[in-house]
């Protein structure tokens, strides 16, 4: 482009040059007036005279050349040549701000391409979590223990979840329980959610046909369960499996009274700190947390903690057992709250002795 101008602008100065040229003006005069005064150049000095018509020629035509002509041209040739200078200096200028403008918008789009995309985008999941940490109170308590494990999300969409306030029990015919206890070897842990004995083996009930196995009971304050509202001070479960691993909890309501000696055996034997398990060479015989009357209410439910399991047979004694207000205390100081609140029914079937 630079190229064409300059030369549109040279062809420019030529041809006004070419027009503005008077035909026999020796100021003005270009090769034709140098011709036509050489021929007619006289000669009577001869190489003198020719040399001082070559000369006064060449004066003419090289003197008013550079002097008058040139001058005039080589400043419009100046002129223009500046004026296409500044054209071509413009045209880049153009050009380079046009590609920065066309880079810029490009960079732009791009830009808002991406934040389109970034929104378009759905965060993504939280990952799935496996806590371990649960509590009877605060962050990781009842209501949130489905949040602290997706393994435990039962604990909060489950249908059959205990414990229950045990209302309107259909009174039947229920066959009695049996107990095959024995005097037993144990050990008691402190497990950071309440007192746990473990028993030794040989320890069943049977109940609706099936054997289930003692294998460890454990206390809650106050009492996870209630009948027809009430609680109580205490409750233990005593915990029993069958062959095919299905579980049936036994409930002894717990209320002030006489002291309990299966209740003192354990708290005698209480291990001195937190997740520490005593062994005493001693046995515990579990027919003595046993009340004297055998009735109680059944229905199906789920483990109380985490987590929280159904598929539970619930065995739930109506004849509270006793254990004295020192008992009740020591207990107190330890897990002075570790009961889940009540569950809803949800139309449960609840059986009771006659
Ligand atoms: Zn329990």
């Amino acid at each position: 482009m630079r190229t064409s101008i300059a030369l549109i602008a040279c062809c420019f100065v030529i041809a006004t040059a070419n027009a503005a040229d008077p035909p026999s003006s020796s100021e003005h005069g270009g090769s034709k007036p140098i011709a036509s005064i050489r021929p007619n150049a006289p000669g009577s000095s001869g190489a003198a005279s020719s040399s001082s018509a070559s000369s006064s020629a060449s004066a003419a035509s090289s003197g008013p050349m550079g002097k008058g002509r040139a001058p005039v041209l080589s400043q419009r040739e100046r002129e223009d040549q500046a004026e296409a200078e500044l054209s071509a200096k413009i045209a880049a200028r153009l050009t380079i701000m046009r590609a920065n403008q066309a880079a810029r918008i490009a960079q732009q789009a791009r830009a808002k391409k991406a934040a389109a995309i970034i929104a378009a985008t759905p965060p993504p999941p939280p990952p799935p979590r496996h806590g371990t940490h649960w509590a009877y109170e605060g962050e990781d308590g009842p209501a949130n223990w489905n949040k602290v494990n997706v393994d435990w999300a039962r604990c909060g969409s489950g249908s059959r979840q205990s414990p229950i306030d045990i209302r309107d029990g259909m009174k039947v015919d229920l066959e009695q329980i049996t107990f095959d206890y024995h005097p037993s070897s144990f050990s008691v842990t402190d497990n950071g959610h309440t007192v746990q004995v473990q028993v030794g083996g040989g320890n069943f009930i049977t109940v609706q046909n099936r054997m289930y196995e003692l294998t460890e009971f454990h206390f809650h304050r106050p009492s996870e369960e209630r009948i027809n509202g009430r609680g109580y001070e205490m409750v233990a479960h005593l915990v029993h499996r069958d062959g095919e691993g299905h579980l049936a909890v036994l409930a002894l309501l717990m209320e002030r009274g006489k002291p309990q000696s299966a209740v003192q055996t354990v708290w005698n034997n209480l291990p001195l700190e937190k997740f520490d398990t005593a062994a005493p060479s001693i046995v515990l015989d579990p027919n003595d947390l046993l009340p004297q009357r055998r009735d109680y209410f059944t229905f199906m439910g789920s483990m109380t903690t985490p987590p929280c399991d159904e598929g539970v047979l619930w065995l739930v004694m109506k004849e509270p057992i006793q254990a004295s207000p020192a008992q009740m205390a020591l207990f107190s100081r330890l897990y002075p709250y570790n009961a889940r609140p009540v569950q809803p029914s949800s139309g449960r079937i609840i059986k009771e002795s006659n």
